[in-house]
């Protein structure tokens, strides 16, 4: 087993505290991890409470990045 791998990583929302598990948000235990890297990111949740703004924009580009063409399907090609 390698030991340069993190250990564990857990995200933990800035706004509630709730912690992060396989995507779903919920409330953390106590030394489920204790080795865990900690970094913080908000929770759909509080993106929609503090951020309400962002939401919009986050959901915008989203649709926009599904709907582009491909950038390499430009017509380059020579009769
Ligand atoms: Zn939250």
């Amino acid at each position: 087993m390698p030991s340069t791998l993190p250990p564990c990583w857990i995200e933990i929302c800035a706004g509630c505290g709730r912690t992060r598990h396989n995507g779903a948000w919920r409330d953390p235990e106590p030394g489920e991890c204790p080795d865990s890297v900690r970094t913080h990111d908000i929770c759909p949740d509080c993106i929609r409470t503090l951020y309400p703004g962002y939401v919009r924009v986050a959901e915008r580009l989203r649709r926009e990045a599904r709907s582009a063409p491909s950038v390499s399907n430009e017509n380059e090609q020579t009769p």
